[in-house]
């Protein structure tokens, strides 16, 4: 335990996108403000674990955009300060810290952490942080892992005997799938580059929104029926039944703005933000049914900030896994889908 909560309190995983922040403090300590422009996402606690001593104490996550670097190095720099994470011998002998960092931005970044504080990061390798940090999720943490499908999410706990093989697909601006057989045990057997950064990126080109926020938002009202070429405008009502197509099954994205001789201000934004987020959704849920061996790796497990716990994208990742899969393999999601790679970082102190 000594290893976690004095001398080694803070993990990063710094992506294309977001910066992911795990650190621990003690159980007894309590988390101070440390102003408006940062939030802390979330607090979590569990007590009381032999086998895993990172859950005898407070796990605290924060995000910031890699964009704003300096936000997340003046969130460090106010927490070493206010000596909420380090003893005061630390934060006079700061300059020796040394923080477990992932994610391309380990290397990017190091020269400026160096030059801002003297602290250096000591890499870690994405693929091995995410799968350790799923790992550790799945077998360690209650109520992590859950299904959604038809509005529900169901919680499930997964006997850590039964666990492996899975398939671990990490959605963040480009997309991971990870075979996992076991503790380090993992191929990387496929990606897309069509992944969340490219939903961002086309989303803020077609509606002008600021943020993915603001895209999520404009997606949940929208109806993606006015933009997409369905089986029906090829069909007609009766759909192609022989092939197991309803008339409501999208036969090309985006495809009925080939034909309607309309200019983008002519499009609503909500339902070009549904479009986008539906094909993007399908298309990482199809390429992720076709790697889990067309259903023999019978649980899918989703991680990575672009589900971000939202439903609509769960449930259409769900729909495509369940009408690929023919019902044999599920999607899964986790509550701190988000910092796997952090998370395993962290873990990393343990070697
Ligand atoms: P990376 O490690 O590549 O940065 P993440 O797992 O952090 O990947 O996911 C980044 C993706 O998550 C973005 O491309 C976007 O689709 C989505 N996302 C979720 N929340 C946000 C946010 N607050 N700001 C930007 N992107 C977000």
């Amino acid at each position: 335990l000594d290893s976690y909560d004095h001398n080694s309190p803070w993990a990063l995983d710094i992506g294309g996108t977001l910066i992911k922040l795990v650190y621990f403090s003690r159980k007894d300590s309590s988390l101070e403000s440390v102003g408006n422009s940062v939030q802390v996402e979330e607090v979590g606690l569990v007590t009381g674990s032999k086998k895993y001593p990172i859950l005898d104490g407070k796990l605290h996550f924060a995000k910031f955009q890699t964009s704003k670097i300096n936000e997340c190095l003046d969130f460090i720099e106010s927490k070493l300060l206010h000596g909420s994470c380090c003893s005061h011998q630390e934060v006079s002998d700061k300059k020796k810290l040394l923080i477990k960092a992932t994610g391309g931005g380990a290397y990017k970044y190091a020269d400026l952490f160096k030059e801002k504080f003297g602290i250096r990061l000591d890499k870690e390798d994405e693929m091995d942080s995410l799968v350790a940090g799923a790992n550790f999720l799945l077998k360690a943490v209650p109520c992590e892992a859950f299904t959604y499908m038809e509005g529900r999410k169901d919680f499930v706990q997964i006997d850590a005997s039964d666990l492996f093989p899975y398939l671990l697909v990490s959605i963040g601006s480009g997309v991971s799938m990870i075979k996992v057989d076991g503790d380090g045990k993992f191929e990387r057997v496929s990606g897309t580059s069509l992944g969340g950064g490219t939903l961002l990126g086309m989303g803020m080109l077609l509606t002008n929104c600021q943020s993915f926020d603001e895209f999520l938002e404009l997606s949940h009202k929208g109806d993606n029926r006015n933009i997409d070429m369905l089986v029906r405008d090829i069909y007609g009502v009766t759909g192609y039944s022989k092939l197991g197509l309803s008339a409501t099954t999208i036969a090309s994205s985006f495809g009925k703005v080939s034909f309607d001789n309309k200019v983008l201000k002519d499009y609503k934004k909500e339902d070009l933000a549904r479009s986008l987020l539906r094909m993007i959704s399908n298309n990482v849920a199809q390429i992720a049914y076709l790697n889990a061996g067309h259903g023999q790796l019978k649980r899918i497990i989703f991680g990575g900030f672009f589900t971000r716990g939202h439903e609509y994208i769960m449930e259409t990742i769900s729909d495509g896994v369940q009408y690929w899969s023919k019902g044999k393999a599920k999607a899964m999601f986790l509550r701190h889908e988000g910092f796997l790679g952090a998370l395993g970082a962290f873990k990393s102190y343990e070697k």
